[in-house]
């Protein structure tokens, strides 16, 4: 991975300038706000940036480009935070920090939303509730628009709906250069196509804009299983998931019950199997279409049901707090094995700390739509995102739990597909990033090289500039 930290000394006669015109706070090391301005949410990144810009706006993002750029500055650029490697920070450098740009605009006629670069999903989800609709997004409410979007967006409505991406429709961006672009399928389409998978890397986005759909109440949410019907269970879901119509989704995992409500306190610490489903179609058959995910073993508790999309796409936000430690692994499968299953099944029961987990993604139905070659995601034969995470709040525990996560990653990857989604990586380097692009990397490396020829935009999984 590219160097994420800078020493570089800027004069106090050039900083007071640069404060002067942003309309956002600037937070230096020393102030009060400063500790609490650099945290993440990975609690494993505990980096030290030298400035923290808050902005509140598009110019506010130009001159903090401009300020970096002139002064040979390190920039990390933060969205929702959330990005496994902390892509979101950086030692001595500046980190520009969009969260105060949240805001929203749905237009209930086109059908479409539009959202600044700070926003997270549940700003969005809040936006477009009323009318009854929403994008495809992720799986929780708390991550950001900015990193999800740009490496794709896997979640509830992709089987129905596509990636993220495939219903991002244009985007707001800053340049290296410090110039204002909008990209879209009209204006600089080769940028719109880089976007559109190939993550932080051709410069700030200070505002998306999404295509929407009818989706108001859902029927959906987890449906829990005993660890020893697990075989059984991941043997239905692969063979259920890959033929069901698109308007129902359901990712499987292995959890530890949390000990609250509404668990009930037998189950409370026991690892399980876990479906939590989406069913996007018809409310009346919803009952009809789950008989047969109920009639599969004994559900040890059954929560799924209607619910308001914006409840299921929060459902899961209180359980992980930022700060955790998080270490995660991460690959695309095609064919889902017998073999596979039963070392799924393995290591998925021994979880190393409660709040450690292994999830499989549905990527087909509408995911599959979109030729491999039509923006820079470019996975499209896949049927399933693995991505496996020890999770913790107490540093201690790393070592157990990302021994766990690599053998169990190392074990599954001959029969994954090579490379991995790469919002659900840690920094792994060039080559696993080149592997999560396949063909499309040299596209991207010259795209990065019109836009981004000085790598100004490095703190992100890096696509280098071709020479
Ligand atoms: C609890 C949790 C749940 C998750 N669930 C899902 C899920 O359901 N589906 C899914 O697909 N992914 C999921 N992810 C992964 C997530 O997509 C990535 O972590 C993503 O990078 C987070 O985006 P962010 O804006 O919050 O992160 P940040 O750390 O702010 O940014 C991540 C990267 O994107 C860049 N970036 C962010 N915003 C912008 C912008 N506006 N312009 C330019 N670059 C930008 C950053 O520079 C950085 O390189 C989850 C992550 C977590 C921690």
């Amino acid at each position: 991975m590219a160097a994420q930290s800078s020493t570089v000394v800027v004069d106090e006669a050039t900083i007071a300038s640069f404060k002067a015109q942003l309309r956002g706070e600037l937070i230096q090391p020393g102030d009060a706000a400063y500790d609490e301005a650099r945290k993440v949410y990975n609690g494993m990144f505990d980096k030290r940036p030298r400035f923290i810009a808050r902005c509140v706006d598009v110019a506010d993002v130009i001159s903090c480009v401009n300020f970096a750029r002139e002064g040979g500055l390190l920039v990390a650029v933060r969205g929702g935070g959330h990005s496994a490697p902390g892509l979101g920070t950086c030692d001595g450098g500046l980190v520009i920090d969009l969260s105060p740009m949240d805001g929203v605009h749905v237009d209930p006629v086109e059908k479409t939303v539009r959202a600044e670069g700070g926003c997270v999903w549940g700003d969005v989800d809040h936006a477009t509730h009323p009318f009854g609709l929403a994008t495809p997004s992720g799986f929780i409410s708390t991550t950001g628009v900015g990193g999800l979007t740009l490496g794709g967006g896997i979640g509830y409505l992709a089987r129905a709906y596509g990636l993220t991406v495939d219903n991002l429709l244009s985007v707001d961006m800053v340049l290296a250069d410090g110039s204002f672009v909008t990209a879209n399928a009209e204006q600089h389409p080769d940028l719109y196509w880089a976007v559109r998978g190939g993550g932080g890397n051709f410069g700030v986005v200070t505002s998306f804009q999404f295509r929407c759909h009818d989706v108001g109440t859902v029927y959906g949410g987890p449906i829990f299983w005993p660890l020893d019907q697990a075989k059984q269970v991941l043997t239905f879901w692969r063979d259920f998931i890959l033929g069901a119509p698109r308007d129902i989704n359901g990712w499987f995992g292995f959890v530890a019950i949390p000990p609250a409500p509404p668990f009930p306190e037998q189950y409370h610490g026991q690892t399980m199997c876990v479906i939590v489903w989406c069913y996007t179609g018809d409310m009346d058959q919803a009952a009809a279409r789950f008989e047969p995910i109920r009639a599969v073993g004994t559900p040890a508790m059954d929560l799924a049901g209607p619910v308001p999309w914006p409840a299921l796409q929060s459902l899961f936000d209180a359980l992980f707090p930022p700060g955790l430690q998080w270490y995660w692994k991460a690959d695309f499968i095609t064919d889902l094995s017998d073999q596979a299953i039963d070392l799924l099944v393995k290591y998925g029961g021994q979880l190393p700390t409660p709040y450690s987990t292994m999830h499989l993604y549905p990527v087909n139905g509408a995911v599959h739509d979109a030729s491999p070659d039509a923006m820079a995601f470019n996975y499209r034969d896949a049927n399933f995102s693995e991505v496996i995470v020890g999770v913790d709040p107490d540093p201690a525990n790393n070592e157990r739990m990302i021994e766990w996560a690599r053998n169990y990653w190392l074990a599954l990857h001959p029969y994954s597909a090579g490379g991995g989604y790469i919002n659900m990586m840690m920094g792994e380097g060039s080559d696993q990033v080149r592997a999560s692009y396949r063909a499309n990397y040299d596209r991207l490396a010259q795209i990065k090289a019109r836009y981004d020829p000085h790598n100004l935009f490095r703190v992100n999984q890096n696509i280098e500039p071709a020479k």
